[in-house]
């Protein structure tokens, strides 16, 4: 019989047991490895059988396990003491305490539609869910004052089978949160703090907010399954990337405006400081920033007024070069939302500005999340070198005349939580050899630990994956024919000796899941390579709506499933964080090979590198910018290839004769102690010079220091005396707009230099310029010089600001008494440092001390 209705009887613990109460709901069990390993030691079995999920651990233990335990003193200290460490913790000064200036932000609001924090909290589709994981997990380490928030989706992403002819299945088990760490937000009176959003129709929604306790960070999720709601909007918050049109919409007007009112409940009704920055993730956020805007509003600011103090205020990161990959809407969805009482301060003209791609190459009548982030913050980066190199090209059209090298975009390379991902072994190994349970910083150069230390480690973790997928190629297996009992082959599947290569990853088509199999017999002879054989190990969700992807994991499947490959090569289904934490580890390579430039960063790799793994991968994103020939094998891109076919033909080729010649050999090189010398270096070099820089940490020392920390000062500095700066800034703003098209660099000479320029030689600049009633303090008049190349577009050029004298005849802005000049001199000087070709221009910029970047207004004028 089916239950109609189902709930979590939490177990009552035995008052001596109180502490795991606590440690089982601060989710610092995820990454702390002592109290990982006390709830292992309640019962090993079962902390295996719940995938390491303390809660669930707690309700399946039998209850006589728990008085044994509860009159085990030992037990029951070690309990306190981890309880005591906890709070410590939670208390104690950190880096952010220590190292950072009055300057830092007091709080940061920070906004992800997804959260991957551990495999027990399923709110997660892939990379950038369990970033936002591991920048919430650093912040916390760090001691940084951040405020998480996102929604709380009842069936997660979901859980992926695959069928007997490699098809994937989809099944949406509904979570239970009485089940999982989170608590009720609530007012003092008990009953639950809610937000609610004017909808059209005279409807409202409505969500209860859960508070999620990830170390010192709080994480606010908002969930629509309440009663108060219609059933139709109960399910706004059923499904992570679900539905699309309306469905997303209301999600995302949730996820911004109801977080930002679900931030101010929270420090209402705590002592958490509010913030005084906000960071959204991808544009799904982007509605946060018009709900301050509507603060703003109602005391006493102008649109334009608020719209300076919160682009001050907010820091907006971008996560794909790829179009699909950003939100859109129809214009006409957006009006009809907030043609309401949503936002009452702000007029829907304002809003359908704001996200309009009302730019060269852009769609009239779409509405653009991404266009929106960055027209609401004056800080924005993408998530690696060569991702903000793309960002700044892909969305130049925004500040329209300058050189893509000005639009302001920077990068903070990705980086990835040590503690959640490092495997306990190598921690272990760094501890006892090295003596710093810190595997970032330790010195794996050193000879205390030795070459046959190293790789007994290594092949401990690859013998332990193998475990674990063995039990998950059988437990899928036993879910799909329920008391058959495993084929005899499962005992051969995947061997802990052999090269293993692995490969995980959402399935989108630029990640080209089946690039290894171009060519089937060539793969299949390296995998079956007497001399030097080699496994491959894939997993990977498909989103529910793409069959393509689907279609590409069932070639897989299908390949993999031929008798003679089956023992070396997998496909594990449901892949996720559990899986991944033994997964990463295990494999010798880890595998990448999207189409350049399309993957802004991939974390994965970072991941495996932590655990001394080496990257074979396509050089884009992070391995285009640390990539050193020590730490792995680069695949050239065929970027010169006629057609995608011809492309994925020369890339896999690459990848194949980079593992058959290359790879395989160094692997079973070994020396009399069955040591590959050779391939330690690797692992050696890989754990000391790449794991400081894929830290997590690193990441968010840069947030704040590069973001965070000048957003909060330029935040401070608008909203002084009353937003006075803020007022004249948009005034400022206005005016200067409405005067540019009339500024223009009228002519120009230089002298200085002989008809046979020579390097020391000094260029002067002069310049003359209408300022079209500007004043020559609004703008900053500068030389731009540099080696000139083909089509004489200047190369890495500089900059030099020309000083100003006034001269001509003042004439009389319209509409206004004052008197500006009509024509204004600037001159200055540019030696010549570099020998070879020189060219140069003059251009003209807005300038005012509350503009972040020269770029930010999209006005330019220069010389023609
Ligand atoms: C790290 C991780 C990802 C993202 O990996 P990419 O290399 O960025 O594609 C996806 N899913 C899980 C479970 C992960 O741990």
């Amino acid at each position: 019989m089916k239950a109609i209705r189902r709930f979590t009887v939490r177990t009552v613990l035995p008052a001596s047991l109180g502490a795991l109460e606590e440690l089982a709901t601060n989710l610092r069990w995820s990454w702390h490895l002592p109290t990982r390993r006390l709830f292992e030691q309640i019962s090993p079995a079962e902390w295996v059988a719940s995938q390491y999920d303390p809660i669930a651990l707690l309700g399946a233990v039998e209850p006589a396990r728990l008085t044994e335990l509860a009159d085990n003193s030992e037990f029951v200290n070690r309990a306190n003491e981890l309880l005591a460490d906890l709070h410590t913790y939670l208390t104690e000064p950190r880096w952010c305490q220590q190292n950072t200036s009055e300057s830092a932000p007091k709080s940061i609001g920070y906004f992800s539609p997804e959260f991957g924090i551990a495999a027990a909290l399923p709110q997660y589709s892939g990379g950038l869910g369990i970033l936002a994981g591991d920048h919430l997990k650093s912040a916390s380490d760090l001691g940084v004052p951040i405020i998480g928030v996102g929604l709380f989706y009842r069936s997660g992403y979901f859980a992926q089978s695959i069928s007997a002819d490699g098809w994937q299945e989809e099944a949406y088990p509904v979570l239970d949160p009485d089940g999982l760490p989170l608590s009720v937000l609530r007012h003092p009176d008990g009953t639950a703090a809610q937000v609610v959003l004017a909808l059209p129709g005279g409807r409202a929604l409505y969500a209860r907010v859960w508070r999620v306790q990830v170390g010192r960070v709080p994480l606010l999720l908002l969930d629509t399954d309440i009663p108060d709601n219609d059933d139709d909007l109960r399910s706004v918050t059923d499904r992570l990337y679900g539905g699309g049109g309306e469905h997303r919409l209301l999600q995302e007007l949730l996820l911004g405006i109801g977080g930002v009112r679900a931030i101010k409940l929270l420090t209402e009704l705590t002592d958490i400081p509010a913030p005084e920055v906000f960071h959204t993730n991808e544009g799904h956020a982007g509605f946060q920033g018009l709900e301050r805007i509507n603060d703003l509003v109602a005391a006493g600011l102008t649109f334009q007024d608020a719209l300076q103090v919160v682009r001050a205020s907010t820091v907006f990161t971008t996560h794909t070069p790829v179009p699909a990959g950003i939100d859109r809407f129809d214009a006409s969805l957006i009006s009809q939302y907030f043609s309401t009482d949503l936002l009452p301060g702000v007029a829907v003209a304002d809003v359908l500005a704001i996200g309009a791609e009302d730019y060269h190459g852009g769609t009239p009548g779409m509405y653009n999340m991404a266009v929106m982030g960055f027209r609401l913050s004056q800080h924005a980066n993408g998530v690696s070198l060569l991702h903000g190199e793309v960002s700044r090209g892909m969305f130049g059209q925004l500040w329209p005349g300058f050189d893509q090298a000005d639009v302001p975009i920077t990068s903070v390379t990705n980086g990835v939580h040590a503690p959640t991902w490092t495997d306990p072994s190598l921690v272990a190994l760094a501890q006892d050899k090295l003596g710093t349970l810190d595997t970032t910083a330790a010195d794996w150069g050193s000879e205390a630990v030795s070459d046959l230390d190293l790789w007994t480690v290594r092949n401990g973790m690859r013998e332990q994956f193998v475990q674990d997928a063995r039990r998950r190629v059988s437990a899928a297996w036993e879910e799909q024919n329920p008391g058959v009992g495993d084929p005899g082959w499962f005992s051969e599947l995947l061997d802990p000796k052999v090269l293993t290569i692995g490969f995980a990853r959402r399935v989108p088509t630029y990640k080209r899941l089946t690039l290894m199999l171009n060519d089937p017999e060539r793969l299949r002879s390296i995998l079956l390579s007497k001399e030097h054989p080699v496994q491959i190990v894939i997993a990977g969700k498909s989103h529910p709506a793409d069959d393509e992807g689907k279609r590409l994991i069932q070639k897989l499947v299908e390949f993999s499933q031929e008798p003679d490959i089956r023992g070396r090569m997998v496909f594990l289904p449901n892949y996720d964080i559990a899986m991944a934490q033994k997964l990463y580890p295990g494999t010798d390579i880890w595998l990448n090979n999207p189409l350049r430039p399309l993957e802004a960063c991939g974390t994965s790799g970072m991941k495996a590198a932590l655990n001394g793994s080496l990257n074979l991968s396509i050089l884009d994103g992070w391995w285009a910018e640390f990539y050193d020939e020590e730490n792995g094998w680069a695949i050239p891109s065929a970027d010169a290839a006629g057609d995608h076919a011809e492309r994925d033909k020369l890339e896999a080729n690459s990848m194949y004769d980079l593992i058959e010649n290359q790879i395989a050999p160094r692997f079973y090189d070994r020396d009399a102690d069955d040591v590959p010398k050779r391939w330690v270096q690797g692992i050696r070099h890989t754990l000391a010079t790449l794991s400081p820089e894929l830290s997590a940490n690193r990441m968010v020392r840069e947030y704040v220091e590069r973001l965070y920390t000048p957003a909060a000062i330029a935040a401070r500095t608008i909203a002084a005396d009353a937003f006075a700066p803020a007022r004249a800034f948009a005034a400022w703003k206005e005016k200067v707009r409405a005067a540019w098209p009339n500024v223009a660099v009228t002519h120009v000479e230089s002298g200085g230099v002989d008809a046979v320029p020579q390097v020391g030689d000094q260029l002067h600049v002069r310049a003359s310029v209408t300022l079209g009633g500007l004043s020559p303090d609004d703008v900053a008049v500068e030389v731009v010089y540099g080696r000139a190349r083909d089509g004489d577009t200047l190369e890495k050029p500089e900059r030099i600001e020309l000083s100003g004298s006034l001269e001509g005849a003042p004439s009389s802005n319209p509409g206004s008494s004052v008197q500006f000049p009509v024509v204004t001199q600037y001159t200055g000087t540019v030696t010549l440092s570099r020998a070879g070709s020189f060219g140069y221009n003059v251009r003209v910029v807005p300038r005012n001390p509350l503009l972040a970047e020269a770029a930010e207004m999209g006005l330019i004028a220069v010389a023609s």
